[in-house]
This record gives structure tokens, sequence and C-alpha cells, in this order.
């Protein structure tokens, strides 16, 4: 059975580590799994194998060095992803981008804006979510 409502997202908590813009890159992504998951493996949300990739999406959303400054993978010369993983990325997001318009389209558009701006020249010193988490741990 395919559940695409927008609304099903209880049983998938945000990302209790990531903040601002890196939180929302979290979303989108986990959006775009949980389509592509349900339509291939018939994840409710999630099957093992993508709930281990959506883990490792957002631990390399945690350590970017750019934090808030972060680039759009696809504009990004740094490459922080394995082989493996990033092919699994880049066939999810080819395959449920077009249909992310329909089921979030404020998320959707917002990732399209993102990936047509150019990367800042280098990362601010310290500026990785975890680092920033290090810091205050309160926030
Ligand atoms: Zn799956």
């Amino acid at each position: 059975m395919l559940r695409l409502s927008t609304r099903d997202d209880e049983n998938m908590p945000d990302s209790t580590i990531l903040h601002g813009r890196l939180a929302t890159e979290f979303k989108t992504i986990r959006a775009m799994m949980k389509i592509y998951c349900a339509k291939y493996h018939h994840g409710t949300p999630l099957c093992e194998s993508c709930a281990t990739l959506l883990q490792y999406a957002e631990q390399k959303l945690d350590r970017c060095p750019y934090g808030q400054q972060k680039p759009a993978c696809n504009q990004c010369p740094i490459h922080c992803y394995k082989p493996e993983p990033k092919a699994q990325i880049r066939v999810i997001m080819r395959d449920s981008g077009p249909r992310m318009l329909l089921h979030h389209p404020i998320l959707a558009i917002r990732h399209l804006y993102h990936e047509k701006q150019a990367c800042p020249d280098k990362p601010q010193i310290n500026a990785s979510n975890r680092h920033q988490r290090k810091q205050n741990p309160d926030k």
C-alpha cells in the first residue's frame, strides 16, 4: 500500500541534532526517501536499508564543514559521501524529485532553488552543525 499523504510524518521523527537549514534539508531528503521506499521497497515508512541511508545522510549533514552555509550537494566540491550511498541517494533524488512537487511543494521548490545557488568559497572555521552543537549543548 502506498501511503503518500503529507500528514503521516509523525512516525518519522525530525532529526534531534540538526538545526536551521540543515534540519530542512534533512526533512527534504527524508520525504524523498519515503516516497521512493514506499514505491520500491514497500517501506512503512522506511525499510531497513533506507533507514540506514537516512541515518548516514543525517551524519553527513551534521558534519558538513559549511554548516548553515551548506551548498546543495550538486554544487559542493567536497564529495563527502562514499560511492555507494552517493549512488543510492542520486537514484532516489532523480526518481522522487519530480513527485516532491506534488507531495511537498515547499520543500521541493526550496530544494530546486538551493541547487541553483553557488557554493560559498570556503567553509568558515568550526561552522559545522556538529561543532556548534558541541559548543552549545543546550541548544
Ligand atoms: Zn527502502
